[in-house]
């Protein structure tokens, strides 16, 4: 077990019950205050350490940084040191916070934070690409139950290969964020032509993302055993969908604007060495795979996962708990198939999971499946029912692991729905 993940550990710096981000956690994320510009911190308790404050106060002079590695309003430079380098920064994170250091708490102590309520988070990383996989069995089965043949729910592919297509990076944006309905062509079976006009059915799909922490070169390609260390941690991720203009557009090269309007992530970015404690088998693959998809050890991670409707200016239902364990398909196989071709990748390029949905229908990860294509509405508290996300709506997802005592959370991405232009 590596030193910061010890349950044991305890900051100087108060954590409330139920905190997501312990000292064990430390994500990384970009902020700003009403007197800073944007900048990296990490999470602590309810607080933002200013690491661009540390770095200029010398406490990562022994690291040998540049100097404003941290001064900047994208994390990528930083996460670009290597899963190494960057670990090598977040013990000494752990180190200055841990209740027996004296260090920063008797010099600097709270100058070196800010609260939370006070800050503003941005996107942490410059996006440069973003891959969306398909890789929860049961979100395949039930989305081929409904729109094909219940018999044959799964493609041919499917067990074969993580399904994935290329999204669009420019129009990921950070939690908080409004999200505009968007307008698009539709055609209903029993329409002779598409009409135009504000989609009809609006979804959320519940997700994860990692994000890759090296450049690598065209041609080359990343094997199973050596993925994790090219990505440095994981987000969580809306990619809100407009089912009515998919089933329209989809065919045959997949997702374009039913999938490109908006898709939203969390602010911080969760490392794999805070996640080290809570890896776990994923399902049997009962199909044998090719041997670049092989691979040894445990390779997914326990993280639940929840969905939150809030109505305007009412109060949320949970509409959905999963888990990040259910996922076929895990990230090494993900980044190894993406790569056997010799597709290269970049530091902080975003690969989507895709939606995560879990064997019983109250974990299903988008409204497509809880309502089961609009036949079975989601009763809200406030007497209404949903079959798809309606303006005013707000989207909420949070994930967390837990054991031991320790809980690392990711905090939440949250998206207001605003009407169609
Ligand atoms: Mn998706």
């Amino acid at each position: 077990m590596q030193e910061t993940n010890d349950p044991k550990l305890t900051s100087w710096m108060p954590v409330p019950q139920g905190s997501d981000f312990p000292i064990q956690n430390l994500p990384f994320g970009i902020f700003s205050t009403a007197g800073t510009s944007p900048r990296a911190g990490v999470a602590i308790g309810d607080h933002i350490l200013d690491l661009s404050f540390l770095s200029e106060s010398g406490y990562f002079d022994q690291l040998g940084l540049s100097q404003r590695l941290f001064d900047q309003p994208v994390l990528n430079e930083f996460i670009g040191l290597g899963r190494k380098r960057a670990g090598e920064v977040r013990r000494r994170i752990s180190e200055l916070l841990h209740s027996d250091n004296p260090e920063l708490r008797d010099s600097h102590g709270m100058d070196a934070l800010v609260a939370m309520s006070e800050a503003n988070m941005h996107m942490p990383v410059s996006v440069g690409d973003y891959t969306d996989f398909y890789s929860s069995i049961e979100h395949a089965t039930n989305i081929g139950r409904m729109i094909r043949d219940p018999q044959n729910a799964l493609l041919p592919n499917w067990k074969h290969l993580p399904v994935g297509y290329h999204g669009r990076a420019s129009s990921i944006v950070v939690s908080g964020t409004e999200v505009r309905r968007p307008n698009g062509q539709a055609k209903n079976p029993d329409e002779q032509v598409p009409r135009f006009g504000p989609s009809k059915r609006l979804d959320f799909e519940l997700e994860m993302a990692f994000i890759t922490s090296t450049k690598t070169t065209l041609g080359s390609s990343i094997s199973t055993s050596n993925a994790k260390d090219h990505i440095f941690g994981f987000v969580l991720f809306n990619d809100w969908s407009a089912r009515d203009l998919q089933t329209w557009e989809y065919q045959p090269l997949g997702p374009f604007l039913a999938k490109n309007f908006a898709s939203s992530i969390s602010p911080w970015i969760v490392t794999l060495d805070a996640l080290e404690p809570f890896r776990c088998d994923g399902p049997v693959q009962d199909v044998k795979v090719l041997p670049y998809l092989e691979y040894s050890g445990s390779r997914n991670y326990d993280i639940q996962l929840q969905v939150g409707i809030a109505p305007e200016g009412g109060t949320e239902d949970v509409v959905c708990n999963s888990n990040f364990k259910y996922m076929y398909w895990n990230i090494a196989q993900q980044l190894a198939h993406h790569t056997v071709n010799g597709c290269n990748i970049n530091i902080g390029d975003i690969y989507a999971s895709g939606t995560i949905s879990g064997p019983t229908p109250d974990s299903y990860g988008s409204m497509f499946e809880l309502a089961w294509k609009g036949t079975k509405p989601v009763q809200m508290s406030d007497g209404t029912e949903r079959k798809w996300i309606e303006d005013g709506d707000t989207v909420i997802m949070r994930g967390w692991s837990e054991k031991n005592g320790v809980r690392i959370g990711f905090g939440e991405v949250s998206g207001k729905v605003l009407p169609a232009h």
